[in-house]
């Protein structure tokens, strides 16, 4: 549901809006079009008689929104939403790499990937510092040592970061030193995250669930949205299916269709998404033919010795050649979508 104005409505009729929404305990998302206004109620309004809102002066139609998902759907924004982050964007036509280890492994390593990464083209620096990892025995990440290092590497060579933050209590450190925050597959519907994370300005990249429909990943992004935080990027990243000679599924339909349905920027992920290093470069273009506003890949140094993820990491040279193949296609992009 939401409130569109009249044009040109004045400050004491938007205050009054405002002042019935809030008296109601709801919340408010809050677009301006070019002389109006979208007012997006957040919260239950089963129990609001709305139509009262029709009587004040500056109201010019209550629409309702038949999606569980609603600020996320083109439905209230039909315009792509672009996120612009230190002037690289994503969405909308800009397209954002990401690149690096699956783990900051040590600073030696992170500075060594970051230059690789960022002479072939990569915008964004990826690496978790928190890992999460099936098994409690494996490596779990070096904690804010790791975030230090992804920084500085970031810093030196004008990269962004993005890295994972698993628990709530760890936003506070994460922020001070990630550009972007990452939810991981696991953590998808991680509701107490999703909320908390609404609440910080910062972008956050919402990766697929192993097992989420697109529907509820939708609705995962949609509790990050209502409760204030509107920067979301989706990433698709495979989910499980009965195959078991790759790691996970690419669910190639899901770009289009969450392109349909949604305003927000997604991104393939081939690198979990196959697990298979000669599969990233060819499922990536497939992501890319398909519409991705992004990419996501995992990159080492010397991926036969990595902490994690070392079978679906390239090698610089891959990293390389698939930069060089993305710019052709991307051109070519231009002309079929
Ligand atoms: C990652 O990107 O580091 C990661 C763990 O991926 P996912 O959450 O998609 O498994
Ligand atoms: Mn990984």
């Amino acid at each position: 549901m939401y409130i569109r104005t009249k044009k040109n409505i004045g400050e004491e009729e938007k205050n009054e809006i405002l002042k019935f929404i809030s008296a109601n305990k709801l919340g408010t998302i809050i677009k301006e079009e070019e002389k109006y206004f979208k007012i997006g109620l957040v919260g239950n309004t089963e129990k609001v008689d709305l139509d009262i809102l029709l009587s004040f002066a500056g109201v010019d139609e209550i629409v309702p929104i038949g999606k569980s998902y609603k600020f996320v759907s083109r439905e209230f924004q039909p315009e792509d939403t672009i996120i612009d982050i230190k002037g690289k964007k994503i969405g909308g036509g800009h397209f954002l790499m990401m690149a690096g280890p699956c783990a900051v492994e040590s600073r030696e390593s992170i500075f060594k990937i970051a230059e690789a990464v960022k002479k072939y083209g990569a915008h964004v620096l990826r690496g978790g510092a928190f890992k999460p990892r099936t098994s409690p025995y494996d490596f779990q990440g070096l904690g804010e040592e790791g975030l230090k290092y992804m920084r500085e590497a970031a810093d030196k060579y004008d990269l962004l970061v993005v890295t994972e933050v698993m628990d709530s209590q760890d936003i506070p450190l994460v922020e001070k030193y990630a550009d972007i925050f990452q939810v991981g597959a696991r953590n998808m519907q991680n509701f107490s995250l999703l909320k908390a994370l609404g609440s910080c300005r910062k972008p956050v990249l919402l990766k697929r669930g192993l097992s989420a429909t697109i529907r509820e990943f939708l609705m995962a992004a949609e509790y990050i949205v209502a409760y204030g935080n509107s920067n979301v990027i989706l990433c698709e990243r495979g989910i499980r299916t009965f195959e078991t000679m790759t790691r996970n599924t690419v669910d190639i339909n899901a770009i289009p269709l969450i392109k349909e349905k949604s305003h927000l920027p997604i991104m393939i992920d081939a690198s979990h998404g196959t697990g298979r290093r000669s599969l990233v470069q060819p499922v990536t273009m497939a992501g890319v033919v398909a519409g991705a506003d992004g990419a996501m890949v995992e990159v080492h140094e010397n991926p036969e010795c990595a902490c994690s993820d070392g079978m679906q990491s390239l090698y610089f040279d891959g990293f390389e050649k698939l930069m060089k193949n993305l710019q052709k296609l991307l051109e070519f992009r231009k002309e079929i979508l």
